[in-house]
């Protein structure tokens, strides 16, 4: 992709400032991401995270061209293209590139679920039919899509994209970049309909994505039908699905793992076997099959394709490593473009050490040297430490690449290689194609630990950030609580991402913890609720802002500052006790502690703050003002003592959704970025961030009379299967909720907990569901949730959260 600066001001329709002649040739929206900046673009969107106050700090990485909506700073030597809307401007661009390419053929994929994986599939069945391009990954939002699109160049002859939408309106917007010739709806499902009246509006909205399109394929259920053949009667319309469909499953048949799939193809009856036997994968495979029919495959082609299907991961994971290393595992996706998105997953982690492993990639028709020039390119603007590259090819042209590399013709070398040569210290990225399993590598290098893990998902925390700060003024600051490692999550992996997503501030309830953040690289404002005065040495050494609650507190801590001699005057925050009675100045005291705070140069009051009671109960309303109001008291004192105006705050997460007026300057926001808020409505909003998961070890069918367990707690009436979990109560798990009370979730099945609950295991009953030895097992994430531990536990979530063994190795992600 090519522009010049004049072509794109006429496509855009957009103000020029500065050079005409300007080359564009690649996109940026996110300044962290920018690596090589020579004629590259910055795109300032105006979402939660306003792009425009950063374009200063990408003018810093040496862009010099801009799309935005107004100049914050005009820099003589840059370019501005001024739009009134951003994000319209690059769908704008997004349609114009499109139309350039008349010879390809697109294909656009929306719908509520299954979306990514039925692109990739396309893709691995048709690789090698054609040039295709793709939206990396899930990119398919308003400005995924776009973005997507704008990467097709003239050797692609097909254009497999995915298409998303949450609210009404945004499909009208999305067609305008992309027309699709055939159109695929692959599902619409009610839960994903919070912004719809109905299921009919969802639909509605889903499906002006096929306007333009020749063929729509779609499930066929009564109200996606109707609706389809109401809107579209004159288009090629192809349904999938089971009673009456063109492409109709007759019938299923489950053999180990394989499914045997009797299916009817506008009346011709085929039998194809296929390697996912889940029901998921299924639905998905009827559409994967109604797009094949249309390129006119022959069976025995789709046959040997539907065989090579691999299973599609859509999410980075890190993992701990052997040697103090971090391990992002991405071998089953191996293209150019999730390769760029990998490398900067990996550049975001903290540690300075950054290694790549990669194998030879396949899935382009791009000739070897163009693909492989192109693929070092983007690997040489990143400064990695070490690359070991894998196969023929990438052995061929390993010249090309400028980092220290070893190279190796097969996985097996690699192997050897790694198990006499250790990598210490640093973040690794695997990123390879299927053939070469490079999982083998992975397993060399992650801890072993055993099958019960709690995953964390990054991505879901951050859109509950996000939701938290779209409920606030602009100008308000988020504290984030990554006290207690977290609530549980890990001792600095949220820290991290948080810092990353430039949150504005920490805190953390004791010295240590903030002292192993800042051991791990955090270098924003960590506050410290209760700086026990044994480390107040290390607390200024570490730069941690204690919390100040007494005047004896005060006293010890100036005076420490005065044996160091410290530089400036040091950040501390007042906590008034404004009803809560567990810290804190008495707002009586504030006259006096002012007085002792004036003039004082060796502290600075940063922020004065209080802690509601009861902002989770709305008929203790009055104290909960009450409450506000003695904190805007002592406040109004201090600023007038003091003759500067710290920050001021008080909310928690419910605070935030039940007083608004109450944000001030900042907020603390706990409980709510972790997924669970105790408010009904605020709680459908926010994403689930943690899924407690294990697997079955173990399956006995039992006959009557049979006991589990200890203390022979479950007898067994009539035969019954029952699996057993590599999980206790030395996990967290806690005894009470054995004996029936509770369930845990297996493939979307409730297992009731039967018999005692052992320190590392627990039994299940899996009477009647579908399930083997090593299958995966649910016990705490969307269902059952936190809230309903907390029922079963007569607790609240946060005591759940908190509880859950550090034993239990966490596993982080971002989709
Ligand atoms: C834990 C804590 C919070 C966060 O509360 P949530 O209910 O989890 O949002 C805020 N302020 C203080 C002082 C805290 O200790």
């Amino acid at each position: 992709m090519i522009y010049s600066v004049s072509a794109l001001a006429h496509i855009l329709g957009a103000k020029l400032l500065g050079d005409p002649n300007s080359k564009v040739e690649h996109i940026f929206y996110d300044s962290r991401n920018i690596i090589s900046p020579t004629h590259g673009v910055f795109i300032a969107f105006s979402g939660i995270r306003n792009g425009h106050n950063f374009m200063e700090e990408a003018y810093k990485k040496s862009i010099r061209i801009f799309i935005c909506s107004h100049i914050p700073v005009v820099h003589p030597d840059a370019t501005y293209l001024i739009v009134e809307n951003p994000i319209t401007a690059l769908q704008k661009w997004a349609h114009h590139h499109l139309s350039s390419y008349q010879g390809l053929t697109t294909i656009g994929i929306t719908g509520s679920n299954g979306k990514t994986v039925l692109k990739e599939w396309i893709d691995q069945c048709l690789w090698d039919e054609f040039s295709i391009i793709k939206s990396p990954k899930s990119y398919n939002s308003q400005i995924g899509l776009p973005l997507s699109i704008l990467q097709i160049d003239s050797k692609h002859n097909l254009g497999v994209f995915e298409v998303g939408i949450s609210k009404p309106g945004e499909m009208d917007k999305q067609e305008k970049a992309l027309h699709p010739n055939i159109g695929v709806l692959t599902n619409v499902l009610a839960a994903h309909s919070e912004y719809f009246k109905n299921k009919e509006e969802h639909i509605l909205e889903k499906i002006k994505l096929f306007k333009h399109s020749n063929v729509i394929i779609f499930p066929n259920e009564p109200s996606i039908s109707k609706i389809i053949r109401e809107i579209y009667p004159d288009k090629k319309l192809v349904s999938f699905g089971e009673d009456h469909s063109d492409i109709q499953l007759l019938k299923t048949t489950l053999k180990d793992n394989i499914a045997l799939l009797k299916i009817s193809i506008f009346g011709k009856v085929i039998e194809y076997t296929f390697p996912f036997t889940d029901h998921a994968s299924i639905q998905n495979v009827l559409g994967l099959l109604a797009v094949l029919n249309e390129f006119e495959f022959s069976p025995n082609f789709i046959q040997e394709k539907l065989l090579q299907l691999q299973s599609v991961s859509m999410r980075l994971e890190l993992m701990s490593g052997i040697n103090n290393c971090t391990i992002i595992n991405d071998s089953f996706n191996s293209d150019y473009q999730s390769l760029e998105i990998a490398l900067h997953f990996l550049f975001q982690q903290n540690k300075p050490k950054k290694v790549l492993i990669l194998s030879d990639i396949f899935q382009s028709r791009m000739p070897d040297a163009e693909l492989y020039k192109k693929i070092a390119d983007l690997v040489n603007s990143f400064p990695l430490q070490y690359i070991l590259l894998v196969g023929e090819k990438t052995y061929k042209y390993k010249n090309l690449f400028t980092a220290m590399y070893k190279s190796f013709l097969s996985t097996t070398e690699v192997i050897k290689f790694l198990e006499n040569q250790s990598i210490k210290d640093a973040t690794i990225l695997i990123k390879g194609a299927r053939k070469f399993e490079l999982e083998k590598v992975a397993q060399l290098l992650v801890v072993q630990s055993h099958d019960t893990i709690l995953e964390v998902n990054l991505h879901s925390l951050l859109m509950n950030v996000n939701y938290f700060k779209s409920q606030l003024k602009p100008e308000t600051k988020i504290i984030a609580m990554v006290k207690a490692s977290s609530y549980g999550l890990g001792n600095f992996e949220v820290a991290e991402v948080l810092q990353y997503y430039h949150i504005d501030y920490l805190a953390v309830a004791y010295p240590d913890e903030g002292f192993k953040l800042r051991d791990k690289g955090i270098y924003l404002p960590i506050m410290v609720m209760n700086p026990e005065m044994s480390s107040y040495d290390r607390v200024i050494d570490y730069k941690l802002e204690p919390e100040i609650y007494s005047f004896r507190e005060l006293d010890l801590f100036i005076q420490k500052l005065k044996e160091k001699n410290t530089a400036k005057r040091y950040p501390i925050h007042i906590k008034i006790d404004t009803g809560m009675h567990r810290l804190g100045f008495q707002p009586e005291e504030t006259r006096k502690l002012g007085e002792l705070l004036k003039d004082n140069d060796w502290i600075e009051v940063k922020s004065v703050f209080s802690h509601f009671a009861v902002s989770d109960v709305l008929e203790e309303e009055k104290f909960t003002r009450l409450q506000a109001s003695k904190l805007n008291y002592s406040f109004d004192i201090l600023v007038t003592i003091l003759g500067y105006k710290p920050l001021l705050h008080i909310s928690n997460s419910t605070g935030i959704i039940n007083y608004p007026e109450y944000q001030f300057d900042a907020v603390r926001l706990g409980i709510g970025m972790y997924g669970y808020i105790d408010n009904e409505k605020a709680l459908k909003k926010l994403e689930n961030v943690i899924t407690l998961k294990t697997v079955i070890s173990n399956i006995h069918e039992l006959k009557p009379g049979e006991t589990v367990g200890y203390g022979r707690r479950f007898i067994v009436q009539k035969n019954r299967s029952i699996a057993t979990l590599p999980i206790g109560y030395a996990d967290g798990i806690r005894r009470i909720i054995g004996n029936g009370k509770g369930y845990v979730n297996i493939q979307g099945k409730k297992a009731p907990i039967i018999g005692n609950i052992c320190m590392d295991m627990m039994m299940v009953d899996v009477t009647g569901i579908a399930c083997k030895e090593g299958d995966t097992v649910i016990i705490i994430g969307e269902n059952p949730s936190l809230k309903k531990y907390a029922e079963w536990y007569q607790t609240i979530p946060y005591e759940v959260l908190t509880s859950i063994s550090p034993r239990v190795k966490r596993i982080y992600y971002r989709e």
